[in-house]
């Protein structure tokens, strides 16, 4: 969770600084370029089929169009240019579509669209024919803007992607060219590069921004999520001992109220009260006495262990038991082995006229619900059953009968 806050912290101070460019944090960076590449991915298992009729239209425009001038030594050039610019194009596609590469775009894709500018710029330059060579820069310039709009790569794939591109300017044999359309070639180059860039910045700027901004938004999901389990968590809870609280206990009474009378079971309920709690506190002081309270919370929640067993702190120093399908004498068993368990816990309690140690007194109640029955006759009974165990002289139990509306009545 620590990791998750602080991430949440730098990706604000990224954002809220943003002077260049929005960075992204290292432990970031791999999910980001994950994203990329899988954004890159789709692209091309959507435009592929596009992609590869583009290939071949350039393979087949300057053969209709520049029929004329392609002879001889600029007919080789030509179809040379076109087979490696062409070839260069497939593979990409190929290994666009294939794992390790898939995956991975970021490490080649530049020398790939590097190579296809280098093969136009070095045909550039050994044209004999005007037309020719003036059409392989336009050839290059649209390369050079599709494959820094089109592939979406980072600022500094494009840019290395430019740079090898224009490596090949240098190696080209230029001399017999004119300086006019030497320069004619490195302004409209140039030209188209600085605009490419430009617009490439301001893509990758918004994506960083988009993918930073929807890291937040998932890292403050997984925190509200997280609050609204803790608060659930806190609201069915009892500060105190950890047990459920009284506010649980009857949301579940009722559930389990009308599952016992669908399925025709039986419900069973433990009312506990500790004895003369009142001079224990009196004698020992309140922390003491919430120190008792946790320790036979305690016990109680070791003796009701089944999954369905309901274990909850009623209010001060009384505790109820919910046992779904549990018949009286099951119920009248858990009873006495909680008195007797309270009493190995051997708390000491000088100021109790019943023991030497903390006691608790238990009222037992069970019923089978039905129509005529509620569930506060059950709490009725166990209170009632409560009320006669104290009466019988504390520490041990006694047990009370739910009575319908009718019997009530009667
Ligand atoms: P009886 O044997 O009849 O049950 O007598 P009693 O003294 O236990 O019952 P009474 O209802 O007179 O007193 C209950 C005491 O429980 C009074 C109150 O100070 C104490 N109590 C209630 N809630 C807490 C609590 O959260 N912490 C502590 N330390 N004491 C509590
Ligand atoms: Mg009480
Ligand atoms: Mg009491």
């Amino acid at each position: 969770m620590n990791s998750e806050i602080s991430t949440k912290l730098e990706i604000e101070r990224s954002l809220r600084h943003r002077s260049r460019f929005v960075q992204i944090a290292p432990n970031l960076a791999a999910h980001y370029q994950s994203q990329r590449d899988a954004d890159f991915n789709r692209l091309v298992d959507l435009w592929s089929p596009l992609l590869l009729l583009a290939f071949l239209g350039c393979l087949g425009f300057g053969l209709i169009f520049f029929r004329q001038h392609l002879a001889g030594p600029d007919l080789h050039t030509y179809a040379l240019t076109e087979c490696l610019a062409v070839g260069a194009g497939l593979i990409g596609l190929i290994m666009a579509r294939r794992a390790p590469w898939r995956g991975n775009t970021g490490r080649w894709i530049p020398w790939m669209f590097g190579f296809i500018i280098a093969v136009k710029v070095a045909s550039t330059f050994r044209f004999h024919s005007a037309q020719l060579a003036h059409n392989q820069i336009y050839m290059t310039l649209i390369v050079l803007l599709v494959g820094t709009l089109a592939l979406q790569q980072s600022l500094f794939s494009s840019f290395k992607g430019m740079v090898i591109g224009l490596s090949a300017f240098l190696l080209a044999p230029w001399s017999h060219t004119s300086t006019e359309f030497t320069l004619l070639f490195l302004g409209q180059y140039l030209l188209a590069a600085c605009v490419c860039l430009f617009v490439s910045f301001i893509r990758e700027d918004r994506d960083r921004v988009a993918f930073l901004q929807a890291r937040l938004l998932h890292i403050e999901k997984l925190e509200v999520n997280r609050l609204a389990g803790e608060l659930a968590a806190q609201v069915s809870r009892d500060s105190l001992t950890g047990l459920y609280n009284r506010r649980h206990l009857e949301d579940t009474l009722k559930s389990e109220w009308d599952r016992a009378r669908r399925n025709r079971n039986s419900l069973s309920m433990l009312m506990i009260d500790v004895d003369h709690f009142k001079q224990f506190n009196d004698h020992y002081g309140h922390p003491t006495g919430d120190q008792c309270l946790q320790e036979i919370a305690r016990v109680i929640a070791q003796v009701a262990q089944r999954p369905a067993d309901v274990v909850a702190r009623f209010g001060g120093e009384e505790f109820i038991v919910l046992l779904p399908d549990t018949k009286l004498d099951g119920a009248i068993e858990l009873a006495r082995m909680l008195v007797r368990m309270v009493d190995d816990a051997a708390i000491p309690h000088q100021a109790s006229s019943t023991a030497a140690w903390v006691t608790i007194s238990v009222g037992v109640a069970c019923c089978t619900p039905h129509d005529l029955l509620r569930k506060q006759d059950l709490m009725e009974a166990a209170d009632k059953a409560l009320y006669e165990a104290k009466h019988q002289g504390r520490h041990g139990f006694a047990i009370g009968h739910p009575h319908a509306m009718t019997e009530r009545a009667a």
